[in-house]
């Protein structure tokens, strides 16, 4: 595989993600598993289990053949926008040291056990910050999980 395929991103390779509601994804630009059923951490045997498991595989191999992943529109969106992404960022990290494209052991985890923060950055949501989720509550917005299966209500 060349550096170049527009797909490949090292996040799958070397990352666990988990969402303050507890579903498993990609990292924390990622949609949920679109298409599939969604994996809740209570789920899971082991983070070794759900790192060498089927969804991550099949991602990893889509990813190889440089082939889209419907959870990843968000880093596509932005690099037709503006040419560069969260995937191209952690790519271009990895290729100054590394070559090895296929090369996978987790490096880091995403743990959020919960939404408590002093911020609300404009691109989070209620979910993963209590400030916004005050702010959000007072114009009246949708303060939930976009996880339409969460349930999950947070203050
Ligand atoms: S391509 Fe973007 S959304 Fe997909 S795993 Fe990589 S950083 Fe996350
Ligand atoms: S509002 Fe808090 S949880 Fe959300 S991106 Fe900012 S620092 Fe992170």
């Amino acid at each position: 595989m060349k550096k170049e395929n527009n797909t490949y991103c090292r996040v799958p390779f070397d990352s666990v993600t988990v969402s303050p509601t507890g579903r498993m994804q990609l990292c924390c630009e990622a949609q949920w598993t679109g298409g599939t059923e969604i994996t809740k951490l209570k789920d899971v045997e082991s983070i070794d289990q759900w790192f060498n498991g089927d969804y991550l595989t099949g991602v990893r191999k889509k990813m190889l053949n440089g082939e889209r992943v419907s959870e990843c529109e968000t880093c596509y969106k932005n690099e037709s926008t503006h040419g560069s992404s969260t995937r191209t960022w952690h790519n271009s990290k990895y290729f100054e040291q590394h070559d090895d494209v296929q090369e996978q052991s987790i490096k880091k985890v995403d743990l959020k056990l919960g939404n408590k923060c002093n911020l609300k950055c404009k691109m989070c949501f209620p979910y993963a910050s209590s400030e916004l989720w005050k702010e959000w509550k007072a114009l009246g917005w949708n303060t939930k999980d976009k996880d339409p299966n969460s349930d999950t209500s947070w203050k």
